[in-house]
């Protein structure tokens, strides 16, 4: 029995390919931050090792084992923390060399090793290189999960030898539907935080366990709302301060992007009239008093200038000059 919500084509393909013996040796699970990617990921390393007769069953002792971490031959690889508290930016090639050696070992305790990368974008060249010779001559009994938001970093030559598996956020009410049956939300609260996920599960269930990620959230639109009316000066500051934090924390700075444009088209949505298609319900008393004082022509040219911004950045064009661009488009207030 899967549990993970709304990825029924990913799930289905799943299902045939373990119900024909026809698995492959490694699996790209491509999609959207927090829409289900890492629940997926553990349910297939427990449908590969679960003793019971409709694996998943989330019941036997591997799916357990699984569930808290604590499988011998499941193993996470991820961006590693330095002695001295630092993060890196890369999976490092000695990481990879490591799993290359420790999978030609049989599995310890189930019948496969499953090896999960996860954000396998952060494998820098030498990494994907490194790794792409373990795929080449896959070791038996090994399945490897590459999980990314952004596959389109990863070589193509490393993308083609997985299968992919693409993750879609759910629809806004099929989201609430599921918070409301299966988490026992509140219907109201469920429906606004369903509309903030936009379908994201994953985001959904992180807010509504912690007040302070709605705060900080709440906080970062009313910056945002101040920005349009800061000098020049101010700008250009905020475009050099992210620009500075794009190197350390790019998913970071690119979320905050995505606040930006979530805000501002909440805006031309408010001037429009289109109060049900807000995302941002909670404030939406706010949006409508912002929409009477922005030209709607400027804030839609400000979102063309956001969607140029983000790729800009995804390209690594100097983040610094592509963030100051960014920040002399803001519609001015009348
Ligand atoms: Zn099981």
């Amino acid at each position: 029995m899967w549990q993970t919500m709304g990825q029924e084509r990913a799930v289905a393909a799943l299902q045939r390919a373990l119900a024909g013996g026809r698995r492959a040796h490694a699996y790209l699970l491509a999609g959207p931050p927090q829409v289900g990617k890492a629940t997926l990921a553990r349910e297939l390393a427990q449908a590969l090792n679960c003793d019971g007769t409709e694996p998943p069953c989330h019941e036997c002792t591997p799916c357990r084992r699984i569930a808290a971490g604590i499988h011998a031959d499941v193993q996470t690889v991820t961006v590693e923390a330095s002695g001295d508290g630092a993060v890196h930016k890369d999976i490092s090639i000695d990481q990879i060399r490591e799993i290359g050696r420790s999978v030609s070992l049989r599995p310890f305790e189930g019948r496969c090793r499953v090896i999960i990368i996860d954000p396998a974008d952060a494998m820098n060249e030498a990494a994907q290189n490194a790794f792409l010779k373990t795929l080449e001559e896959p070791p038996p009994d090994v399945v490897f999960l590459l999980v990314t938001a952004r596959p389109q970093l990863l070589r193509a030559t490393v993308r083609s030898r997985c299968q992919r598996l693409d993750l879609r956020p759910l629809p806004v009410a099929a989201a609430a539907r599921a918070l409301v049956e299966r988490w026992g939300l509140p219907e109201q609260r469920a429906e606004v935080l369903a509309r903030l996920s936009r379908g994201r599960l994953g985001w959904a269930l992180a807010a509504q366990a912690d007040e302070e990620m709605m705060r900080a959230r709440r906080e970062a639109l009313m910056d945002i709302r101040n920005l349009a009316q800061r000098s020049l000066a101010e700008r250009f500051a905020r475009a050099n301060d992210l620009a500075g934090r794009f190197g350390r924390q790019r998913e970071a700075v690119l979320e905050v992007l995505d606040l930006w444009g979530q805000w501002w088209r909440d805006v031309l949505l408010a001037a429009a009239g289109c109060q049900e298609a807000i995302t941002n319900v909670d404030l939406a008393d706010i949006l409508r008093a912002e929409a009477g004082r922005y030209d709607a022509r400027q804030v839609a040219s400000f979102l063309r200038s956001l969607a140029a911004a983000r790729r800009r950045l995804e390209e690594n064009v100097n983040p610094r000059l592509a963030l100051e661009v960014l920040l002399l488009d803001l519609p001015a207030p009348r």
